[in-house]
């Protein structure tokens, strides 16, 4: 069964209990015949049953779970990471979806992207109360792919009124409306840590991938959250289509600035992967790559090889990008010329030194008037 379970399980089991017609499940594979009785695997894509909304999913049920006996993984310095493997937090969403769902890397034609459905904000501390008096413990990841701020911020009032204390973090994008204040109201109503894509760190490639925010953007909004005393973490990206040796290491010092000016503690570079369901994957001529013939799709075969003319040695980059990162989050190497990370010579940085620290001061001059 793909994506959420609730609506194809309860299927499967009405099917099991001879209530429902094969051919009624809901994206479910099973084992079929042809015409000539040979076997093959077939995917039941039944749309006239709808999922659950978001309203009505209740809280996860952890009954019959030995939740002590999990072990506490560290498995890299990253803070990030850290937070993410070492220690249990209880899982839930805000909303199911992405209230944007329009970034060309995304599968954003897929159902777990593209149905956004929020509930209300009591329901979620209602949710949250019932979690707590079952596990006995107040931590929560929000497993969203983008928290929804209108519904984040109704969410966190509802927190404090109600006087619910927890610890709380989550996936957001870096984008205008989390002014410092309302960073503040965040923090107050127990967030800890924000995650969120910078991706590529290039107003070129952020436009061409419709990711709504821009470097200077990013570097506000982070700082924001930084001064509020929550951990941010920055997804980063390289390889991306059409992406120039130039532009990766223009990046790389747009990194370095906004960690030197304490806008992000911790972030991890990505290679770009383009998958199936995405508009990359979708319609790849308007992003100038070809993608690689495919022979036979597997069961859950997202991923999809591809040609850029553009040609740049990204093996060779992402090593000197991962490299120089791993100092930073130290809290070293911002010194150092962007060719010190790199095995061969590369091109110098066209960016402004002060550019980052230009973009806060411009923030907070504005925040004041
Ligand atoms: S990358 Fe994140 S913000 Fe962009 S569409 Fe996907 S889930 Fe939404």
């Amino acid at each position: 069964c793909l994506d959420d379970g609730e609506r194809p399980l309860i299927t499967l089991l009405e099917y099991f209990e001879g209530k429902r017609e094969i051919d009624e499940l809901v994206r479910t594979y099973f084992l079929a015949e042809d015409e000539n009785g040979q076997p093959y695997v077939h995917l039941n894509q039944n749309t006239e049953l709808h999922d659950i909304p978001q309203s009505d999913v209740g809280a996860p049920i952890y009954d019959g779970l030995p939740l002590t006996e999990y072990l506490s993984l560290c498995e890299m310095l990253n803070p990030m990471h850290r937070i993410w493997s070492d220690g249990r937090w209880n899982k839930l969403t805000i909303a199911h979806g992405c209230y944007w769902r329009k970034c060309s890397f995304c599968d954003v034609s897929l159902d777990y992207i593209d149905r956004f459905d929020t509930a209300g904000a009591d329901i979620l501390v209602d949710r949250i109360e019932t979690l707590i008096a079952e596990t006995g413990q107040t931590g929560f990841h929000f497993v969203d792919e983008a928290l929804p701020p209108k519904a984040l911020f109704a969410f966190a009032k509802r927190l404090i009124e109600r006087n619910v204390v927890i610890s709380w973090w989550g996936n957001i994008r870096f984008e205008r409306t989390f002014s410092p204040a309302r960073c503040q109201l965040l923090a107050d109503s127990g967030c800890i840590a924000v995650s969120g894509g910078l991706e590529v760190a290039s107003d070129r490639l952020l436009k061409l991938m419709k990711k709504g925010v821009s470097v200077e953007r990013v570097a506000q909004v982070t700082k924001a959250f930084s001064d509020a005393g929550i951990l941010v973490h920055a997804y980063l990206m390289y390889g991306f289509p059409t992406q120039t040796e130039q532009e990766t290491v223009d990046a790389l010092e747009m990194v370095r600035q906004l960690m030197q000016q304490g806008c992000f503690q911790s972030a991890y570079w990505h290679r770009f992967v383009a998958t199936a369901h995405s508009p990359i994957g979708m319609n790849p001529e308007e992003f100038g790559i070809t993608l690689d013939p495919r022979p036979e799709v597997f069961f859950a075969e997202n991923d999809v090889d591809f040609t850029d003319p553009t040609g740049t040695d990204h093996d060779m980059l992402g090593e000197g990008l991962r490299k120089a990162l791993y100092n930073y989050m130290h809290g070293i190497g911002f010194d150092q010329p962007m060719s010190f990370w790199f095995d061969q010579p590369v091109t110098r940085t066209t960016m402004k030194k002060d550019m980052i620290s230009k973009a806060i001061s411009h923030f907070i001059l504005s925040q004041e008037e």
